[in-house]
This record gives structure tokens, sequence and C-alpha cells, in this order.
């Protein structure tokens, strides 16, 4: 399907980090717009003033960024249809709001804060007390300075119908609506008023969101139509299921996820953990939307040709860590060694361990088959920039051996070592194994305490390579501590 150039927005509000419900909703809208030559558009949605936070749109901007996702008309780019700051446009939304007000599509409300208490206490909506009061005497009270808001005249009767791109025609009795505020007593619009009018203003074409804005969608559709506004193509995306597919992900769910799984659905920390934006965009761009259902290796770029609205699926889209950890794990694995290396460094820094990039290099090919993220790599390999390690001395112990046979086994290994002309990978496996087969060891059983005793873990990368990149004074020295742990038991 060709489509001519779309302008679409992401208009996250600044109230947090951006989750993953957000950040595909932002990549849905960047690689469709990429996709038909158009442009994205990131428009920040401050009107919630309580709920504004100073730092989020910042780390909003950061973690899109990250990911790759660009857009072309934004705050701190620019653009033709600037302010993006949806509260710097509030007098424009109050000129709108008048015109409404002038077209009798909209009107005065002058109750009180109890009064609006009273009706919810009885589980009532607004009872459109005011919406019969005459425009002039309505007048006046504002000129007289009452405190009042302004709402929209929905119709009372009937029905409206909107089109949704994938859940196709939607429709709503009317007398379920009700006279919602366009303008806050402050002079702030609402939300509906100033999304639908900035996006009317900016020449949106398409409006790409989540499915939670859908009972807003005939507000939206009404405002359109009370100015007389063409429509934008409605998309609202599928939800995001919990892990495990029970239920849809609420803010709690995620916060406990964050704590208990060590994973995150926000994307500033996926990007702290060590994941990889690529791998990212991999695994959300598959969360409501197949090419076909075979392919699932996509780069951005490839997904920019790829996109197309029409393969998007309206059913929730389970959140699956497990997949996540598959689409990391390949791209580590065709990452250069120096990608690598540049990728775990900060990683050490953060345990205090201060590793240099030539021991880095010749580690990373041990390791980067084993982690996931790069997270990972300290636990795999800190102890090489250790000063010494502190094992766990019943692990010295190898399967079947007594601690003196593992002593006597640790013992002749170091022997070996002191000795050998090269301290190179072949020449270790060679001498080790030929002391296993000396000793009637299985290689197992004589490596498992040269193993403990160097790398102070049960697991480590192959050991043949690890005696050399430590060198032969430095696994010496732990083989000799590891001596005297296992003399003690
Ligand atoms: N500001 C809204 C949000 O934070 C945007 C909704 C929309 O895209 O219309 O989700």
């Amino acid at each position: 399907m060709s489509s001519d150039p779309a302008r679409v927005r992401f208009a996250p509000s600044p109230t947090g980090h951006l989750h993953l419900g957000g950040a595909r909703t932002a990549l849905y809208n960047f690689l469709y717009a990429r996709q038909t030559g158009g442009k994205l558009l990131l428009r920040i949605e401050d009107t919630d003033r309580k709920r504004y936070r100073a730092a989020a749109a910042e780390g909003l901007m950061d973690s899109l960024r990250w990911l790759g996702i660009a857009w072309d008309e934004g705050p701190d780019v620019g653009g033709a249809f600037a302010p993006y700051i949806q509260s710097e446009r509030a007098a424009r939304h109050r000129e709108h709001a008048q015109q409404l007000l002038n077209a009798g599509k909209a009107y005065h409300c002058f109750c009180d804060r109890n009064r609006l208490q009273e009706l919810r206490r009885g589980r009532q909506s607004y009872d459109r007390l005011c919406r019969e009061l005459a425009p002039t005497a309505a007048r006046q009270r504002v000129q007289s300075g009452q405190a009042h808001v302004i709402r929209f005249r929905s119709p009372k009767e009937g029905s409206t119908t909107v089109r949704d791109l994938l859940r196709g025609e939607i429709t709503v009795r009317n007398a379920q609506l009700d006279d919602f505020v366009l303008l806050k007593s402050d002079g702030f619009p609402v939300y509906h008023l100033a999304a639908m009018a900035d996006d009317h203003a900016m020449g949106i074409t398409h409006v790409i969101r989540g499915e939670e804005w859908l009972p807003s969608l005939p507000k939206h559709a009404l405002i359109m139509r009370a100015f007389g506004w063409p429509e934008p193509t409605w998309c609202h995306l599928s939800v995001l299921k919990k892990p495990g597919g029970k239920g849809k992900m609420s803010k709690r769910d995620a916060r406990q996820l964050d704590k208990a799984e060590g994973h995150s659905i926000f994307i500033h920390k996926l990007h702290e953990r060590g994941y990889l934006p690529e791998a990212v965009v991999n695994w959300m761009a598959l969360m409501g939307w197949s090419l076909d259902d075979r392919r699932e290796d996509f780069t951005l770029a490839e997904l920019q040709c790829a996109f197309g609205l029409e393969q998007l699926n309206a059913s929730p889209a389970a959140v699956d860590f497990s997949k996540l950890d598959h689409f990391q794990g390949k791209r580590v694995r065709q990452l250069s060694a120096t990608d690598v290396a540049a990728g775990i460094k900060p990683y050490f820094l953060r345990e205090g361990l201060k590793p240099d990039e030539a021991t880095l290099l010749k580690i990373v090919p041990l390791i980067q088959e084993r982690i996931v993220t790069f997270e990972d790599a300290p636990q795999w390999a800190g102890f090489f920039f250790q000063p010494h390690v502190s094992p766990e001395p019943a692990h010295l112990v190898a399967k079947k051996l007594t601690p003196a046979e593992s002593l006597a086994a640790l013992q002749q290994a170091r022997q070996t070592l002191v000795t050998l002309p090269t301290f190179e990978r072949d020449p270790v496996e060679k001498a080790l194994r030929a002391l296993a087969d000396e000793l009637g060891l299985k290689l197992g059983q004589l490596l498992t305490p040269v193993r403990v005793a160097v790398s102070g873990q049960r697991v480590s990368p192959p050991l043949f390579e690890t005696l050399e990149i430590l060198g032969r004074e430095s696994a010496l020295q732990r083989m000799e501590n590891a001596t005297k742990l296992l003399k003690d038991l």
C-alpha cells in the first residue's frame, strides 16, 4: 500500500518515565512517518499541571533518542507549527473554546466544586444544570467575575459513529455522553480540547495511540466535527498484557516487575541494565505488529521499509521478556569485540573495578556467547580485575573427592603450571589433561578446584583461556591462597 506522506505525532504527558506502551506508540508513529515519507512530531502535553514534572520531558526525549526514534518537529528542534509544548498554546485553546461558545456548541458552567462533588457522590455525571442558561445572562455572570468552566454541548439524542482503522466502526449512544469540560476555571484547556486543536493546527493526518484512549474517541471526534475540521485517521493500538498473558499491565504491575524480576518496562531502566536499543526496538515492534507470521528479525532501518498500519493487530499483545533476551542475545553475538568491550566496560566500573582495554578485548570472546545484557558481564568476568578472590572453601572440593584429595589435586596442578615453559592456552590444556590422566582423575575433578581458586566462582568462562588471560603470576597466587582455604576445611 503506498500512502501519502503522513503527519503523525507522539504526544506524551510529561508525568513520568517513558514505558513500553508509550515507546511502542512512538515507534509505530515514527515507522509510519518514515514509511510514507512523512513527518513525526513530538508534542509535550503538559496541560495537566498537577501531574506535571519538569524533568520528565527531558527524560522522555532521552529515552526516545536512545531507541533511535527521531522526530522531525518538536520542542527541541522546532518546526513550522511551533510551539510544541502544549501549555504554550493555551491562548489559542481559549480562542477555540470561545469559537465553540459563539457557535452555541459550548456553554459556561458556574456550578461550584461542592455541587459537583455532591453529584459525584450520588454517582451522577454532570446534570447539565447550566446548559440552558441564556447566553446573555451567562456572559453577565462571567463579566462580574464569577468562577466558571466551559463545557461542550454534547448531543443528547441519536448516536455518534467513529471509525477506527483497526476496529472498524464504533458507535455510542449520545445519551451516554456527558457535557465534558473544555476549559477549566483557571483558563487552561483540558487535554481533549488541547489535543484536538493541536492535532488540527499541526495538520495531523493519523492519530496512532494506545487503546486506553478509545473511550475518549467519541468526544474527540465530536470536538473535531463541532469545528468542522476533517478528522484524522484514528488508529488505537492493542493493549499490552502482563507477562504470562493474564490481564492488562497496570502501573502497579510494572513497579512490581521492576523490583521482583530484574525486568523493567521503563526504557531508561532497560538502558541502564545494558540492553541494546536495537534489541528493544525489535522486541517492541512485534508487540502488536507482524510482517508475516515468520520473520522476526528486524533492524530499525528494515522496519521503516516493512512497517504498515494494515499489519497491526488489534488483539492484546503479551509482554514477553524472554523474547527480549532472545533478541538481545542475538544482537550481542553480532557485535564486534570492540563494541562489546565498550558496552561492558561501564558495568565493571560501576562495580568499582578498573578494566584495561587490552584485557577486556581478550575476555570478550569468552563471554560474548554467555551474557544477555552488558550488565551480566561482571558476574562472569569481574574476577579478572579483582586484586584477589575469596572463594567459598567448600566450592573448592571437586565432585566425589574429599577435601584432602581436592587439595592434593590443586597442589599438583599448581606444580604443573609453575614449570610450564609457556603459559598459553594450549600448553596449559595439554599439561592439565596429562596430569588428570596421571592422577586417575576425571578432567572436571581436576579443574574444579583450579576454576574456583582462580575465579572465586563455580561457573566461569572457559578455564584454559581464563588462565592464560589472568597470567601465570596471578593464577598461581590465587591457587596458593586456595590451598590454604582447603587445608582449613
Ligand atoms: N497526552 C496523552 C498521553 O499521554 C496523549 C494521548 C493521545 O495520543 O491523544 O497519552
